[in-house]
């Protein structure tokens, strides 16, 4: 048979009919395994990567978030439709985002960066708890939870919904800028009914680690082979962190992007969440740079899980190109 669209339809529809025709009387008499029930679910969301030869990172995933295409500034509509139908994706108002959080064991210390959103954002994220799980990660075991931020889709999952600490024995660690704007009771008085959540949501997340809270700045070493490194706008106090060791390294950036469809090849459209939307971009476009030029291996907030690839510069023209499945860590 020729390969062409009606020969193929053709195919499906004879396949079909041979079905409905002959395939039910069968059908009953075989045993359960024609029964098997369709599983609705994916299979769990972790990913492990090696770093040098002793650091390893694991990407988990917590669910995802649709974003209004109506929230990043300066869209024209019909270019974002053309992103969409390129990318073989829904065209429509919504673009559909993952939200990561990424697991580092080094030099015998095990960091959470970020935890997800828990159910703040709705019933699509929440599933860290089980994803650790799968990962055989104990909450018990992690010794610092680090946020690239304080917003809910990222430490939501710190805490249960009755306030209480979800990892008993981690130290929380998160820039001070970001304390300072989330702890500030001014800011949050003036902010609109969105901003106020925000506010709730930061303070409920970081109140049960306050006794074991660690402030740091830009450029700190958070323990042995992991680094902070500024990438302030989205919020005061945004931090993406470098993973090195050996000739490795992974920069976990964060928030940079929050749409890879959209972002990358259209880096000045900032999102309605940027408190600083214009250094947001600025942010957003060094980090492209950089990732470009020195071929960086990059790991994302809400790239498509396990949001780890890379950043090209094609003629002027940003693209992402996500990491090949590694057989091996
Ligand atoms: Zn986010």
């Amino acid at each position: 048979m020729e390969l062409t669209r009606r020969n193929l339809l053709a195919a499906c529809a004879g396949g079909l009919a041979l079905a409905a025709g002959l395939g039910l009387a069968d059908a009953r008499r075989r045993p359960a395994a024609a029964a098997q029930p369709r599983a609705a679910h994916q299979v769990p969301g972790i990913y492990r990567l090696s770093i040098g030869d002793d650091i390893e990172v694991t990407a988990l995933l917590d669910g995802y978030i649709d974003l209004g295409t109506n929230l990043f500034r300066g869209a024209p509509e019909e270019e974002v439709r053309r992103l969409q139908e390129a990318a073989f994706v829904p065209v429509g108002p919504a673009v559909r985002s993952g939200v990561n959080a990424f697991a580092v064991n080094a030099g015998g210390r095990l960091a959470l960066i970020d935890a997800g959103g828990r159910n703040l954002l709705g019933p699509t994220l929440g599933r860290l708890p089980g994803n650790l799980k799968a990962a055989g990660i104990d909450p018990a075991a992690v010794d610092l939870v680090v946020a690239t931020h304080l917003h809910p889709d990222h430490v939501g999952g710190l805490v249960t919904g009755d306030g209480a600490a979800v990892f008993p024995n981690a130290e929380l660690v998160v820039h001070e800028a970001d304390w300072n704007f989330w702890t500030n009771a001014d800011l949050m008085a003036k902010a609109n009914e969105q901003g106020k959540m925000f506010f709730q949501a930061a303070q409920a997340a970081i109140t049960p680690y306050a006794k074991r809270t660690r402030l740091i700045g830009d450029d700190e070493e958070v323990m042995p082979g992991l680094r902070s490194i500024g990438l302030p706008g989205h919020t005061p106090g945004h931090t993406g962190f470098v993973v090195h060791s050996g000739p490795d390294t992974l920069l976990i950036w964060g928030d940079i992007v929050h749409s890879a469809l959209l972002q990358v090849p259209h880096p000045d459209w900032s999102i309605a969440f940027d408190i600083g939307p214009d250094l947001a971009v600025a942010t957003r476009r060094k980090a492209f740079a950089m990732a470009a030029s020195d071929r960086l291996l990059v790991a994302g907030m809400h790239l498509p899980f396990p949001g780890i690839g890379r950043i090209l510069d094609e003629g002027g023209v940003y693209q992402y190109q996500p990491e090949p499945w590694r057989f091996e860590p």
